[in-house]
């Protein structure tokens, strides 16, 4: 019981941020001098201190603010994606200490000299703290399919990387026993969203990620959709266009083949392999009125907004994240994508959906990897924390 009411202050303080000890009483139904003793508890572990709060005129003694000593308690979040590299350092309350991200060559990825650069980002980010301090967890966002016991990449076919205990490989690296948990990176964006971002406190939550491939999250009821074998949620391929483009699933008209970014430039008659740089050249065209691209994006936003209305029509996820490409692409593709949902979705529904870009853009998924790492410390806030590793 006791670990259950620490567990609900610690939560509530990362959550939502600095509060007073009135409204922790408020916000969690128990007598002020248990909140203080709880609060005293939290104090004495290091996780949180009390500050006076603003003097408000209001007669009485002002209630102090609880909170969460982010400096000295942090996660280590990681993002390896196919382009770039990153780590961050993120406080507890979710203050982002420090992050560092480096480009990485295109396509196949080599484990060990990932992992490698995985590590020296993270010397850098620990040595750039300026308070010692104590590592509560790792969390890496990969693009691939990862198993349900959280620490093993069954495939992740960007990086060209299978059957990989991603953990194990990681740890003698980081040269530290904190906990180290592997989330997919649209699960890990959907993560983010939903406690900080363009979802932040919505309960059901369809976070949808478009690059080379695209890849899905999916929080229903507060909890992340794992599925049977812990793959569930990709989105990407979703049978849409039976007559469609052949799928790298091996599939053919898969949601992926219809809005990824190789098939936008298709659209646009330019070359699908083009890459990023093609795309920004695409919308300054129609931008310009370029017949050719301002057709290609009402067409893509239209295919969009077609596999959007079935996953709605199934999930009524409320909130609707675009991250990724979709989100740089969202005003070019919003009318068309909406005019789709207005005749697919069933209206019910759709009257309590919203779409909306990413909050938190590129580093949803970063954040959501450390967000991962924080779990273990709100499920039990006396779990201990590990010293911080640093380079000699
Ligand atoms: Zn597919």
């Amino acid at each position: 019981m006791r670990l259950a009411n620490l567990a609900t202050i610690v939560r509530g303080l990362h959550l939502l941020g600095p509060t007073t000890r009135s409204d922790l009483v408020r916000r969690t139904g128990l007598t002020r001098s248990a909140v203080g003793d709880l609060v005293a508890e939290l104090t004495d572990r290091g996780l949180v201190h009390e500050v006076p709060s603003e003097p408000t005129g209001a007669p009485g003694r002002p209630s102090p603010v609880v909170t969460p000593r982010a400096e000295t308690n942090v996660v280590l979040g990681v993002e390896i994606m196919v382009d770039t590299v990153a780590v961050a350092a993120v406080g507890l309350g979710g203050t982002l200490l420090r992050s560092v991200r480096r480009p990485r060559e295109h396509g196949p990825a080599d484990v060990d000299r990932t992992l490698d650069d995985v590590a020296g980002l993270t010397s850098d980010v620990l040595d750039s703290l300026t308070t010692p301090s104590a590592l509560f967890g790792v969390g890496v966002a990969v693009p691939g399919l990862i198993r349900r016991d959280g620490a093993t990449v069954a495939t992740a076919p960007n990086l060209g990387w299978a059957d990989l205990h991603l953990v194990a490989a990681l740890r003698p690296r980081l040269a530290s026993d904190a906990p180290i948990s592997v989330l997919n990176e649209a699960d890990a964006g959907a993560l983010a969203e939903s406690r900080r971002g363009a979802a932040a406190r919505r309960g059901n939550v369809l976070y949808l990620s478009g690059e080379v491939g695209v890849g899905g999250g999916i929080i229903t009821g507060g909890h992340q959709l794992t599925g049977s074998t812990g793959f569930a949620g990709e989105v990407g391929h979703l049978p849409i266009r039976p007559d469609g483009d052949e799928c790298r699933c091996g599939g053919r008209g898969c949601f992926e083949t219809e809005i990824g970014e190789a098939k936008l430039l298709e659209r646009a008659g330019l070359d699908p392999a083009a890459g990023a740089g093609a795309i920004t050249d695409l919308l300054e065209r129609s931008a310009a009125g370029d017949a050719d691209a301002v057709r290609a994006l009402e067409e893509h936003g239209r295919w969009l907004g077609f596999g959007l209305s079935g996953l709605i029509n199934v999930l009524d996820p409320g909130v609707v994240v675009l991250g990724g490409l979709l989100r740089t692409l969202h005003p070019h593709l919003e009318r068309p994508m909406l005019d789709t949902l207005d005749r697919h979705v069933l209206a019910d529904i759709r009257a309590g959906t919203t779409i909306a870009p990413s909050a938190l853009g590129d580093d949803a998924p970063l954040l959501g990897a450390a967000e991962l790492a924080w779990d273990r410390t709100l499920a039990d806030p006396t779990a201990l924390p590990t010293p911080l590793p640093r380079s000699a």
